[in-house]
């Protein structure tokens, strides 16, 4: 009932305050309360991230679908009348999938299918597939210590688990990554020829997780797989019982020259400074097996969703303000350089910028990468968000996207979200739109909104 006492008073607020004087007659927690309640209240991000999820499904950087995924995120900005709309070319790294995957575990005469998945830039199998015995391992660091007579003509399979102990399922997925990034490599060096490793997260389902492994010219690899963790556990028990079994897998994945995709970018121009950028964003790319909700059409969608607020509320930034949705985080980061690239050769000055790139769950403040200085200053800032629970506001790295800004001495950001639940759906088919809560997922735009909003007013 007080929260809907709250909201009814913020309506009231709103009715009476279509411009800018009248925003400026209230206080900053009075204006705060009103960005929440405007995106509390408002539905559009929720079904454009619907449209995108649903509509773009292959937008991995590298297919032809990223540049429709681009044109249509910059029409839904021209709707909203932002005061420039534009694409941002982007040179890409570029790799196919190819061919959905198979994969057989073969014991006592049967064939058992699993879920399996080519690892981003990995190498394909022979037409015909790869078929051996297995040797299991509990992640790089003991395949490292294996003689290469135990691993020669077998294919490695790395089994190492990500902790569920941990707090922070993003330290935890961190300390096992490794296996994926640097496993094929490891395993051909030890005369493997062929990698199968368990996908990165706690849940125990069917979905194999995909993500990048590591790729360089003339350096030897051998093919590789992302096997969904219930299978993993089922091979890894039928090896108990009989380690004389054969693993078959089949990929058609490839490596192609670079290709050319495109940032989205909206813009509010400031009334005072439009030379000095607060830019907001997430990636706009996601694995081709996936529709990519949390992972990161939702970070892109809530980025849109502060300049609509501000200029549904019609507040008139000082600086101008940015959404930027980059493409290809998820392989060679070609988005965030290009815009990074482009900022310098136009003299745009970027006090700060603010990534949403760890799901769409319940916001629960900022990591903040600055002088001590400023975080001191962002940091007292933090009593205007605990009416909403959003109270961490800590020192660490803003993201992928935006981390080369930091040359240009810019205050990097990062909206920390409730990340039990978003290894469950990263880089796999899981990342469905139901998976989305609103509520949530606005609340967080909101934060957003309401950080960019004391910035611009109050300057770093
Ligand atoms: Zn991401």
């Amino acid at each position: 009932m007080k929260k809907l006492t709250v909201l009814l008073f913020f309506i009231l607020i709103l009715a009476s305050c279509s411009d800018q004087k009248s925003i400026n007659k209230l206080s900053d927690n009075e204006v705060i309360g009103l960005i929440y309640s405007e995106a509390e209240r408002s539905t559009e991000s929720y079904e454009n991230l619907r449209y995108l999820t649903t509509h773009y499904t292959k937008r991995l950087a590298c297919y032809p679908q990223s540049i429709e995924a681009a044109k249509w995120t910059q029409s839904i900005m021209e709707d909203m009348n932002f005061d420039k709309v534009f694409l941002q070319e982007v040179k890409v790294n570029n790799w196919k999938r190819g061919l959905q995957e198979i994969g057989y575990i073969k014991v006592n005469g049967e064939n058992i299918p699993v879920n399996v998945c080519a690892l981003g830039r990995g190498i394909a199998t022979p037409e015909n597939g790869i078929e051996a015995n297995v040797i299991e391992v509990n992640g790089l660091i003991a395949l490292a210590q294996l003689e290469q007579k135990d691993v020669k003509g077998k294919i490695v399979f790395l089994n190492q688990a990500m902790n569920p102990n941990l707090e922070n399922p993003f330290q935890a997925y961190g300390e096992a990554a490794g296996q994926r990034f640097m496993g094929p490599i490891l395993a051909a060096e030890k005369g493997a020829i062929g990698a199968v490793i368990r996908s990165l997260t706690c849940a125990i389902d069917t979905f194999p997780h995909t993500g990048v492994t590591r790729k360089i010219e003339n350096e030897p690899t051998v093919p590789a797989v992302a096997i969904a963790t219930k299978h993993a556990n089922q091979l890894s028990d039928l090896l108990k019982e009989n380690a004389d079994l054969k693993f078959y897998f089949k990929t058609d994945c490839k490596n192609f020259p670079d290709t050319i995709t495109y940032n989205a970018i909206g813009e509010l121009t400031g009334s005072e400074f439009p030379n000095e950028y607060i830019v907001i964003g997430g990636h706009l790319d996601a694995w081709d097996n996936s529709p990519g909700s949390h992972d990161d059409g939702g970070g892109c969608m809530q980025a849109i969703e502060v300049l609509r607020v501000f200029k549904e509320l019609g507040i008139k930034p000082k600086h101008s303000i940015r959404a930027v949705m980059y493409m290809d985080e998820e392989i060679s980061q070609g988005g965030g350089r290009a815009y990074a690239e482009q900022a310098k050769r136009n003299g745009e000055i970027h006090i700060t910028a603010i990534e949403s790139d760890r799901g769409v769950d319940k916001p629960l403040g900022f990591s903040i990468d600055t002088s001590p200085e400023k975080l001191a200053k962002i940091v007292s800032w933090n009593e205007f968000f605990k009416p909403y629970d959003v109270n961490v506001f800590i020192a660490g790295g803003g993201g992928v996207d935006i981390a080369p800004l930091k040359d240009h001495g810019t205050v990097l950001m990062g909206l920390l979200t409730d990340p039990t639940y978003y290894f469950n759906y990263h880089h796999s088919a899981n990342d469905t739109f139901d998976k989305i809560n609103r509520s949530d997922m606005q609340k967080g735009a909101a934060t957003m909104a309401a950080m960019v909003y004391l910035i611009d007013k109050n300057g770093l």
